[in-house]
C-alpha cells in the first residue's frame, strides 16, 4: 500500500482538516491546526506531505521521526501541529487496514468510557449559572470555566474576589460531587496567580489549566509547591521534552493536544512520561471531530487519564459546531457525560466527505482576539 494523496481543507468555525489517501483506496483523516494560524498550518501540511508520497503509509514511526525530524529545524506550534493531523490519518488508515480501532492497535482498552467535561461561560465568563445547570440537565458531571476575562497583571481586591466568587457561584450549583476546572488561560501574572489560587483552594476545583504562560515554566515548582490545587498545563507545550520541566514542577494533570504536541504517536508517550510523576492526562480539545477522535483513542488505552475536554457547545463553534462533518454523530452522543468506546476501525468516526469539500470552499479566517489593557497595552488572550 502507498501513500497517493494529501489534500488540506480548511473549514468553519477555525479548523484544518487533512486526508490522507492510498492506492487500496483506504482513506484517513487528521486535524493538524493553530488556532488563528490555521493557513500557516496548511502549508506546512503541504511542504511535509511530501515526505509521505509514495511510502506505505503503515511504517507510522518511521514517518514520524522523519516528518518531526527530518527538516532539521523542529518542533514549534506550527510545524508540531503539521505532524500531529498527518500522525492521525496514518493511524486513521492502520486502523482501517487492520479492522481495529486504533486504541486496539496501541494494545487495548483500558477503559470502556471517558468523563468528558463542556465549556462554560466564554471568553469573558458571564451567565455561568444559567450555563452549568444546563450541562447538569444534559448530562455533564464535570465543566471547565475561564478564571478571569481580561484581567490587569496583579488583579485588585475586587477582581480577586469577583473571580472567586464566579469559581463559588458554578461550586454552589454543581454541588460536592461534580467538578470545576478553572482555566487561567495564562492571564494572570505569577503574583496574581498565586494570590487567587490561595482563595481558590476551599472550592476545590478539579484542576487549574495554565496558571502561568509557558514562558514562565520555570516559576512553576515554586507555585505548586505553594498550593494545594492540582496545576495543568500542555496546550501549548509540543512534545515530551517540552512537559518533563513541568512534569518535574509537580503538575498534577498534563494537557497535551493531539493536534498540537505530534499526534497520537507523541501524546501516547507524554502520557507513559507524566505516569512516572504519578500525573494525569487530560488531552486539550477545544477543536473539532477528528482531533477528539484522537484524543478519545488514547483515552481508551491509557491507564493514567483523568478527563477529555470537548468543544460542543463552546463559544468558538458559531458557523458549524462539533457534529458538523460527520456521517454518524453516534461516538460523540454523550450518555451521563462521558463518551462510549466502539470498536469502529481507525479513529471511529465517519467523516462527511462532501461536508468538508464544501465547507473547503468558503473557508475561515478565524483569528484570536487581541485585547488591551484599559491604557491601551497589550493584554493576555
Ligand atoms: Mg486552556
Amino acid at each position: 500500500m502507498k501513500i497517493v494523496r494529501v489534500e488540506t481543507f480548511l473549514v468553519p468555525p477555525r479548523w484544518l482538516f487533512c486526508r490522507i489517501e492510498t492506492d487500496e483506496g483506504l482513506v484517513g483523516w487528521g486535524e493538524p491546526v493553530v488556532e488563528g494560524r490555521a493557513e500557516v498550518v496548511r502549508a506546512a501540511v503541504e511542504v511535509l506531505a511530501e515526505q509521505l508520497i509514495g511510502q506505505d503509509p503503515l511504517r507510522i514511526q518511521d514517518h514520524w521521526q522523519v516528518l518531526t525530524k527530518g527538516g532539521f529545524y523542529r518542533g514549534g506550534p506550527v510545524l508540531s501541529s503539521a505532524v500531529a493531523g498527518l500522525d492521525h490519518a496514518l493511524w486513521d488508515i492502520a486502523g482501517k487496514a487492520y479492522g481495529a480501532p486504533v486504541h486496539a492497535l496501541l494494545g487495548g482498552a483500558v477503559r470502556d468510557t471517558v468523563r468528558v467535561y463542556a465549556w462554560i461561560g466564554g471568553d469573558e465568563p458571564a451567565r455561568l449559572t444559567e450555563q452549568v445547570t444546563a450541562q447538569i440537565e444534559a448530562g455533564f458531571t464535570a465543566v471547565k470555566m475561564n478564571g478571569a476575562g481580561r484581567t490587569d497583571p496583579i488583579p485588585s481586591a475586587a477582581a480577586t474576589a469577583a473571580a472567586v466568587e464566579r469559581v463559588a457561584a458554578v461550586r454552589e450549583v454543581l454541588g460536592p460531587d461534580r467538578d470545576v476546572a478553572v482555566d487561567f488561560h495564562g492571564r494572570f501574572t505569577p503574583a496574581g496567580a498565586r494570590r487567587v489560587l490561595h482563595e481558590l483552594a476551599p472550592l476545590h476545583p478539579l484542576f487549574v489549566e495554565e496558571p502561568l504562560l509557558p514562558e514562565l515554566g520555570h516559576l512553576l515548582a515554586p507555585l505548586a509547591a505553594a498550593t494545594s490545587v492540582p496545576l495543568a498545563t500542555g496546550e501549548r507545550l509540543y512534545g515530551r521534552a517540552e512537559f518533563l520541566p513541568v512534569l518535574s514542577a509537580g503538575i498534577a494533570v498534563a494537557q497535551p493536544d493531539l493536534s498540537h504536541a505530534g499526534g497520537i504517536t507523541e501524546v501516547v508517550r507524554i502520557a507513559a512520561l507524566a505516569e512516572t510523576f504519578g500525573a494525569q492526562l487530560a488531552p486539550h480539545c477545544p477543536l473539532g471531530p477528528i482531533s477528539l477522535a484522537a484524543s478519545l483513542q488514547v483515552a481508551f488505552c491509557t491507564p493514567n487519564f483523568l478527563i477529555q475536554e470537548q468543544s460542543l457547545g463552546i463559544h468558538y463553534n458559531k458557523e458549524a459546531d462539533l457534529l458538523s462533518y460527520l456521517v454518524d454523530t453516534e461516538p460523540f452522543r454523550f450518555v451521563d457525560g462521558h463518551a462510549h468506546r466502539t470498536t469502529l476501525p481507525g479513529l471511529g468516526i465517519d467523516v462527511d466527505e462532501a461536508a468538508v469539500r464544501a465547507a473547503d470552499r468558503s473557508g475561515h479566517a478565524w483569528r484570536n482576539p487581541v485585547w488591551r489593557h484599559a491604557d491601551g497595552s497589550f493584554a493576555e488572550w
